[in-house]
C-alpha cells in the first residue's frame, strides 16, 4: 500500500536536511553526508558509486544483519564471509590471509555493539591489495579507534537510524563518504535514481516516531517490538524490510532519501548527542564492573570500560529461556545476532552463507544476549537488568 504512494516528487525541505547533513559532517570533521531511507541504502549507494566489477567479492563478517549481504547482492556483488573473533565480535583479521578469493573488490568492517574493529592489520591487508574499506557504523557513533573516529577510517561509512541504533531517526540512514571523487559519484547517483518519500509515507513514519516515543520504555520494549513486527507483516506499518528486497530485486522505494519527519527527529537527536555518548559510556562501565561480580565474563577487549557501547554483550548458556523470561518480566535484553545473518529465519544460503563457515559467529549467535545502554536506561533499570541476569541466566 505504502509503496504506491512512495514516489511523490515533491521536494523535501532542503534547509533542514542540509542542516542535519552539515551537523553530521561537522561531528566527523570530514566527509560528505547523504541522508537516506535506511542504513543499508547507504551501503547500496556507496557500492554502486564505486563501480566495482560485477560479481566481485565483498568481504564482511559472518555476524551481521541480512540486509547487509542483501544490499551487496542488490548492488551486483557477492558477499564473502569471514568469521569473527570470539572476544571482539568483529571480523578476525588473522583469518584474512587465508582468504583465497582473488576477486575481492571491497571489505566491510563492522564495529559490532560499538566495539571498534582492530583496524591496523585490516588496513595493511586492504592496502596491499588496493581494496577499499567500508565501515558499517550502524552500532557506533562517537567510538574511537586509537584516537581516530570510527566512520572516518574508510572510503565511506554507513549508519542506521533504526529504532535501536545509537540514535534513531525512526528508520533512516546516513552515508558518510570520505573520498571526494566517490562523493561526486554518489551525488550523481542519488540525483539520478533516489526517490523522495511522499507525503503519505512521511505521515506514517511520523506517526510511528510518535508512537515509539510514547510507548517504548525498557519495560515495554520487547512487547512493543513484537506488536510492530505483527503490524508490519500485515502491511499496517512501515517495517525494516520489504518482501521484494528479500528475494533479490531492488524494490521501487528501496533507494530513497530520508523523509522530512526523520530529518527533524535527527536534528533533535544531535542536540543531545554528547549526552547520549556520555550516558552510554557510563552504562558500559557499570555493566563491565558488575558483570564479573555476578559470575559473567566481562567483555574481553582493551579499555572496554571506556567505550560508549550500543549494547553490552554477555554470553549465556540458556539464551532462549533468558529472552523469553525477560520479555515476560518487562526487562529489556537484546538478541543480536540471532543467527550469523540476523534475524532468525533468514534463508542464509540465499546470501551465500554456508552453515559452518563461521563457527565463532554461530556460537556467539547461540550464546550472546545484550544489555541496553541508551538514555532511557537509568541506574535502577541497569540494576534491574543485572539482577534479572543473575537470577535467570547461566554463564556460558
Ligand atoms: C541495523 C543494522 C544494519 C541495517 O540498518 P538499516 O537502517 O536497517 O538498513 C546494518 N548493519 C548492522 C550491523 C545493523 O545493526
Amino acid at each position: 500500500m505504502t509503496d504506491v504512494l512512495a514516489e511523490d516528487t515533491r521536494a523535501p525541505s532542503r534547509g533542514a536536511a542540509d542542516g542535519f547533513a552539515a551537523q553530521i559532517e561537522a561531528f566527523f570533521g570530514q566527509g560528505r553526508c547523504f541522508l537516506l531511507a535506511k542504513g543499508r541504502v547507504g551501503l547500496y549507494a556507496g557500492l554502486r558509486a564505486m563501480n566495482l566489477p560485477r560479481d566481485a567479492g565483498v568481504v564482511m563478517p559472518g555476524y551481521t544483519c541480512m540486509v547487509v549481504p542483501s544490499a551487496v547482492q542488490l548492488a551486483g556483488l557477492k558477499p564473502v564471509y569471514v568469521d569473527i573473533h570470539p572476544e571482539t565480535y568483529n571480523l578476525d583479521p588473522a583469518l584474512l590471509d587465508a582468504e583465497r578469493h582473488d576477486d575481492v573488490a571491497a571489505i566491510i568492517v563492522q564495529h559490532t555493539y560499538g566495539i571498534p574493529c582492530e583496524m591496523e592489520p585490516i588496513e595493511s591487508w586492504a592496502q596491499a591489495r588496493g581494496v577499499p574499506i567500508i565501515e558499517d557504523c550502524c552500532h557506533t557513533f562517537g567510538v574511537r579507534y586509537g584516537g581516530r573516529l570510527c566512520g572516518t577510517l574508510g572510503a565511506f561509512s554507513f549508519m542506521s537510524g533504526q529504532w535501536n541504533k545509537p540514535f534513531s531517526t525512526g528508520l533512516g540512514g546516513i552515508l558518510l563518504v570520505n573520498d571526494a571523487g566517490l562523493a561526486e559519484a554518489v551525488e550523481r547517483l542519488v540525483r539520478a535514481e533516489a526517490v523522495s518519500p511522499g507525503r503519505f509515507r512521511n505521515l506514517v513514519l511520523k506517526l510511528q516516531i510518535l508512537a515509539h516515543q510514547a510507548l517504548v520504555r525498557p519495560s515495554t520494549a520487547g512487547l512493543v517490538m513484537r506488536l510492530y513486527r505483527w503490524l508490519t507483516r500485515r502491511g499496517l506499518a512501515i517495517g525494516s524490510s520489504t518482501r521484494g528486497e528479500l528475494v533479490g530485486e531492488v524494490p521501487r522505494s528501496y533507494f530513497a532519501t530520508m523523509a522530512p519527519c526523520q530529518v527533524r527527529r535527527g536534528l533533535r537527536e544531535m542536540v543531545r548527542i554528547d549526552e547520549n555518548i556520555r550516558h552510554r559510556r557510563q552504562r558500559t562501565a557499570y555493566y563491565h564492573q558488575r558483570l564479573s561480580q555476578l559470575g559473567f565474563a566481562p567483555l574481553g577487549v582493551p579499555e572496554a570500560e571506556e567505550l560508549p557501547l550500543l549494547r553490552y554483550p554477555v554470553r549465556v548458556a540458556n539464551k532462549e529461556e533468558v529472552l523469553r523470561r525477560a520479555e515476560r518480566a518487562g526487562v529489556e535484553i537484546g538478541s543480536w545476532f540471532e543467527v550469523p545473518l540476523h534475524p532468525a529465519g533468514t534463508r542464509m544460503e540465499d546470501y551465500g552463507y554456508r552453515e559452518g563457515c563461521c563457527p565463532h559467529a554461530e556460537t556467539a549467535a547461540r550464546q550472546a544476549v545484550n544489555l541496553p545502554t541508551h538514555l532511557k536506561v537509568d541506574p535502577s533499570t541497569a540494576d534491574r537488568t543485572l539482577d534479572f541476569l543473575a537470577k535467570h541466566a547461566r554463564p556460558a
